[in-house]
């Protein structure tokens, strides 16, 4: 299905990211379950919970990578409604697109190859964007949250999932010695990948902590912008409204 909008060809500056992507796609759901004792399920169920998609909207899941929150929101928005996947990285994509139409879901979901940072659609497009674990691996974030702002409709809301601050001191040990420590060797037993795991730890520890990002949103022009910690704060949820 087609929905109007341009593929776009993502040009050739795709870094260290993009590598991390490739090499990590095949294995990709089952790191997630592994990595996160399942609980990364939980954290996209709320986020579902609370986008307040319906039937009929428009949503757009950025970085949207194997197609989690996607499929979910293609069986809320239904056959009036269209989802559109999109991911800067193809390998992603194809694993995502195989994924979706194994569980029978097609129709009403389109995947495109995108940069956040230069959304090809019009804008005030979408009822609903999402950005889960994704956001962090974005070059010019202001850029990302200016592009999602110009593509949502009056009154639709952004949601950022993603990897932030803990709170407790405790915690904050205990999950610093997990990322660090433990996840890069599961990464090497399961996915024979050391190297994308390390980065994986030293690109949440770099990325900006809850109120930082809020006023990030703040400042790309969204408004009612507030944030919920899970997990105590391994993973927080922000969301903003366009005016
Ligand atoms: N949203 C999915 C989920 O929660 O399971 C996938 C998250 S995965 C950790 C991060 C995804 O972000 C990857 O698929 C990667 O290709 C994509 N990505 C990284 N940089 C991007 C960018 N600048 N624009 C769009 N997607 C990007």
């Amino acid at each position: 299905t087609h929905f109007g909008f341009e593929q776009v060809k993502v040009d050739e500056k795709q870094d260290k990211v993009a590598d991390v992507f490739h090499s990590v796609a095949s294995k990709y759901d089952v790191m997630n379950d592994l990595m996160s004792g399942g609980v990364h399920r939980i954290w996209k169920r709320i986020t579902i919970e609370q986008s307040g998609v319906r039937r009929g909207h428009k949503v757009l899941d950025i970085a949207g990578g194997t197609g989690d929150l996607t499929m979910r929101f293609s069986r809320l928005v239904g056959s009036e409604g269209k989802v559109v996947l999109a991911d800067i990285n193809d390998s992603m994509l194809n694993v995502g697109r195989d994924r979706l139409m194994d569980k029978g879901i097609t129709g009403n979901v389109e995947f495109v190859q995108a940069n956040a940072e230069a959304l090809p659609f019009p804008d005030n497009t979408f009822d609903c964007i999402t950005i889960a674990f994704g956001l962090r691996n974005v070059t010019h974030k202001d850029n990302a949250l200016a592009s999602m702002a110009r593509v949502l409709k009056p009154g639709g809301k952004v949601m950022v999932l993603e990897f932030s601050k803990t709170e407790n001191p405790l915690l904050t040990k205990a999950y610093d010695i997990y990322s660090f420590s433990l996840l890069p060797k599961i990464g090497k037993l399961i996915a024979g990948d050391e190297e994308s795991y390390r980065y994986l730890a030293e690109s949440i520890r770099m990325h900006p902590d809850q109120e930082t990002l809020k006023g990030m949103m703040e400042d790309a022009g969204l408004v009612q912008c507030k944030f919920q910690n899970m997990t105590g704060g391994i993973v927080a949820l922000h969301t903003g409204i366009k005016p």
